[in-house]
């Protein structure tokens, strides 16, 4: 399960869970997707967050979300704060380089910059452009009220 901030084309914005970007892909294609205010099923995907980690640590292994599929409501709230867990434990051991992920992953990936675990944002043609580069990263599934809160700090 991963959770995309998505705009409609009226500027709409609301979160969304999936299964992978597959199934985000899939339906989007299929017009599946559509905007809980307006309807409008012509959706984009916006900024999502990112990150690369430097080395495997301890503090991470605990915070894997459950594994098995479930659709009750206790699945989804257990699920959540896995991933609340998670994005807390990212934000305490990266460096928050916003949107200029995309060059630093790569000046990291080429050995220009010194390595260390990062996090930022990136948009679909960036992401496209890292793996096509070979650049290993994270997508974090974050809880939309927790990219607001840090937006404004
Ligand atoms: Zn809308």
């Amino acid at each position: 399960m991963i959770a995309f901030d998505l705009r409609c084309v009226e500027h709409h914005i609301f979160e969304a869970w999936f299964k992978d970007r597959e199934a985000y892909e899939d339906q989007r294609e299929k017009g599946l997707i559509s905007c809980p205010v307006c309807g409008s099923t012509e959706v984009e995907k916006i900024l999502s967050p990112v990150a690369i980690k430097k080395s495997s640590s301890a503090s991470a292994s605990s915070a894997k979300p459950a594994a098995g599929a479930g659709d009750g409501a206790e699945v989804q709230e257990g699920f959540l704060k896995a991933m609340e867990k998670i994005y807390k434990t990212v934000l305490e051991n990266s460096e928050d380089v916003g949107t200029r992920f995309a060059s630093e992953a790569l000046k990291i990936h080429y050995g220009a910059a010194e390595a260390r675990s990062i996090r930022g944002v990136t948009t679909d043609e960036e992401e496209k452009m890292l793996q096509e580069e070979g650049v290993q990263f994270t997508k974090i599934p974050v809880p939309a009220k927790m990219v607001k809160k840090e937006e404004i700090n």
